[in-house]
C-alpha cells in the first residue's frame, strides 16, 4: 500500500499535529477500518497519538457532468467544485467556496452555512460497498450516519451561477477570524448559540497557550502560532464544563478530535 509523509503543522487547518505516515487508499478498500480516514482536516484536531490515518488517492479528485447529473470524486478540494461550478454555470453550489475540504469531509459533516447544506441537492454517494441513495442515509446539522468512505458523491444538475450569493456568503464570512482554526468549535445548542455561551462564561479570549476562543467570535478556537493540542483541548474541556454548570447545556464539539 502507498504511503505518504504528512505534517499536520501545515496540513491541518488549527496548524497542529506531528508528522505522520499516512495510508493513500486507491482501490483495495480490505484494510480501511484499521485506519481513520481524513480529507482536508479543516475540521479535525489532531493529537499527540492520533490512530492511523489515511487519505483517499487523486484518483478521486474529479468533478464531470453525466446523465444529468454532477459527479464529484470524494478527495476533490470545495475550491476547485466552486472554480467548476461557476466556470460552467451551475446552480446551488456557491456557498462551497467558503468551506474548506474536500467532497468526503463536506459530506461526511454536512458542511454548510445556515441553511445552504451539502445534501440540499445530494442524490447518492459511492461507497466501496456501492450507490446509496440519499433517503438511505441519516442526516442533520453537520452530521450523517456515513460510516463507509466516501468515494464519489452525486448532486442534481442546476444551471444558473448566482454571484449575488457569493457575494452574501462573503459578507456572512466577514466577521470570522483568519487565524487558523477548524471553523466553530462546537455545534450550535438547539436555540442558542455556542459562542453566546463562552463568552458568558468568560472564556471569548482567554489565552490558554497560544490557544483562545477568538475575540472576533468566540466559536472559533483559533492558534495564535504555537498552539498545542493540550491547550486547545483545556479550553475545549473548560468551556464545556462551565456551560453545563451555568446553563445546564452541553456543547457537543463539532470538530473532530483524534487522540487515542
Ligand atoms: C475557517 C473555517 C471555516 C469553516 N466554516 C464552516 C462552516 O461555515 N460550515 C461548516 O459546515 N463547516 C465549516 N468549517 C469546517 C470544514 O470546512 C468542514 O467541516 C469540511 O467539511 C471539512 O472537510 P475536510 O475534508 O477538511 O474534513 P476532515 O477535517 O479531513 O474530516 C472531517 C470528518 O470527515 C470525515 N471524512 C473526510 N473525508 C471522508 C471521506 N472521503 N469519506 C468518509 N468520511 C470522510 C473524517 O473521517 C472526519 O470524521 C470551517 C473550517 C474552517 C477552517
Amino acid at each position: 500500500m502507498q504511503t505518504k509523509r504528512i505534517n499536520f503543522k501545515n496540513y491541518s487547518s488549527f496548524k497542529i499535529g506531528a508528522s505522520h505516515e499516512v495510508f493513500i487508499f486507491e482501490d483495495d478498500f480490505s484494510q480501511i477500518d484499521n485506519y481513520f480516514l481524513l480529507g482536508a482536516c479543516n475540521n479535525t484536531l489532531i493529537g499527540n497519538n492520533p490512530p492511523p490515518l489515511a487519505i483517499l488517492s487523486k484518483k478521486y479528485d474529479y468533478i464531470k457532468i453525466e446523465n444529468n447529473a454532477l459527479h464529484i470524486g470524494g478527495a476533490t478540494p470545495s475550491g476547485k467544485i466552486a472554480s467548476f461550478c461557476k466556470k460552467h454555470d451551475i446552480a446551488n453550489f456557491e456557498f462551497v467556496s467558503h468551506l474548506p475540504g474536500k467532497l468526503g469531509g463536506l459530506v461526511y459533516m454536512n458542511a454548510g452555512l445556515k441553511e445552504f447544506e451539502i445534501f440540499n441537492h445530494l442524490l447518492n454517494i459511492t461507497t466501496p460497498k456501492g450507490v446509496k441513495q440519499k433517503q438511505d442515509i441519516s442526516y442533520g446539522y453537520r452530521k450523517t450516519d456515513i460510516s463507509e468512505p466516501i468515494l464519489e458523491a452525486s448532486f442534481d444538475l442546476r444551471y444558473g451561477f448566482d454571484i449575488e450569493k457569493v457575494n452574501m456568503f462573503k459578507k456572512m464570512r466577514s466577521n470570522q477570524p483568519s487565524t487558523p482554526s477548524a471553523g466553530s468549535c462546537f455545534k450550535n445548542p438547539q436555540g442558542d448559540y455556542a459562542g453566546r455561551l463562552i463568552e458568558a462564561v468568560g472564556l471569548k479570549g482567554l489565552m490558554r497557550g497560544d490557544m483562545c476562543f477568538s475575540e472576533q467570535h468566540a466559536n472559533f478556537l483559533v492558534n495564535n502560532g504555537d498552539g498545542k493540542f493540550e491547550d486547545a483541548m483545556w479550553l475545549i474541556k473548560e468551556a464545556q464544563k462551565r456551560v453545563l454548570d451555568e446553563f445546564d447545556i452541553t456543547l457537543e464539539c463539532e470538530i473532530v478530535i483524534l487522540e487515542t
